[in-house]
């Protein structure tokens, strides 16, 4: 093949596995861009209905390819996933059939749009019975009384039941977030060996005394095993991807090639789980850590394969 067709597939394959290290299709996200579009439709070639800024948080709601719908107000919108990051801001749902959204925390303030019954929101911040959430590249106010958790079941699954659902495989699955780490990849492809899945949750519960920044966790295997895309291994229950650490506090994904990336970090979150499993290898593209393997496309997550 020629070098420009070998440069643009290399290209390709190198999106292909940024995108898919930090995607997630669930759950509150944030902006990791200065300005993203929110489209009326899951691709570039679709109208720009409004734009979003760094760090405001949306419920994401859906997804089609590469694109996540977002619920932003009383409308929903599209927006490409790389530029999303999966965080921990709570999510609420409107249980009103039309709740005031408003320009401040009073009902005598402008009303800026009504949120229909099942309208998820990120809370961002509260005064008094109203809670702050972002809306339209800004921020609205909404009552409190109207307001039903989400996600309530998550982070609070560090402990395991005995009473876990268990897969015809003998997979149990790992929950969206606990004691030091949180998933950012879809529920149904976080399923793993019993053996596996503790082995992850005695690792954020033993990394929440070195680091509050909590560890992403993502691709395990689906729920009883076989053939996962894109990875040819993933099938048994027994691999795991996990994002490396940054040198500041934030929980977005990094490559290797980052000034953010943290090899120190890197290296002790390694370090604690191997002390939790034996693992047959580790695939990882920093070789100044030690106990890793190079494979092509490990440069923005490490894969731990375990026994
Ligand atoms: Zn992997």
């Amino acid at each position: 093949m020629s070098r420009k067709i070998l440069v643009l597939v290399l290209s390709i394959a190198f999106l292909g596995s940024f995108a898919t290290a930090q995607a997630a299709t669930e759950g509150p996200m944030r902006v990791n861009a200065n300005v993203l579009n929110v489209r009326s439709g899951p691709g570039g070639n679709y109208a720009v209905l409004t734009t979003i800024t760094r760090n405001q948080v949306y419920p994401a709601i859906g997804w089609s390819g590469s694109y996540l719908k977002l619920q932003i107000g009383a409308r929903t919108g599209w927006a490409h996933g790389l530029y999303l990051v999966p965080t921990t801001t709570p999510l609420f749902r409107v249980t009103a059939s039309a709740l005031n959204a408003r320009s401040g925390a009073g009902s005598q303030y402008r009303v800026l749009a009504r949120l229909g019954s099942g309208t998820q929101i990120a809370v961002r911040g509260s005064n008094g019975p109203w809670r702050n959430f972002n809306y339209e590249g800004g921020s609205a106010w909404v009552h409190s009384g109207y307001l039903a958790s989400v996600n309530s079941s998550s982070g609070s699954s560090s402990t395991p039941a005995p009473s876990r659902a268990t897969s015809r495989a003998g997979f149990i699955q790992l929950a969206s977030s606990g004691t030091g780490f949180y998933s950012y990849g879809q529920a149904y492809k976080r399923w793993g060996t019993p053996r596996l899945i503790y082995a992850i949750e005695r690792t954020g519960r033993s990394w929440s005394s070195v680091r509050k920044t909590r560890f992403g966790v993502g691709n395990i295997s689906l729920q009883n095993g076989g053939y996962m895309a894109p990875h040819s291994s993933h099938q048994r229950g027994v691999d795991v991807d996990i994002i490396p650490q940054r040198t500041d506090a934030t929980e977005n994904g990094v490559t290797i090639y980052q000034g953010a990336y943290s090899r120190y970090y890197t290296q002790v979150l390694i370090d604690r789980f191997r002390a939790q499993i034996s693992t047959r290898v580790i695939l990882f593209n920093d070789s100044g850590v030690r106990g890793v393997q190079y494979w092509s496309g490990h440069h923005n997550h490490f894969h731990a394969s375990v026994y």
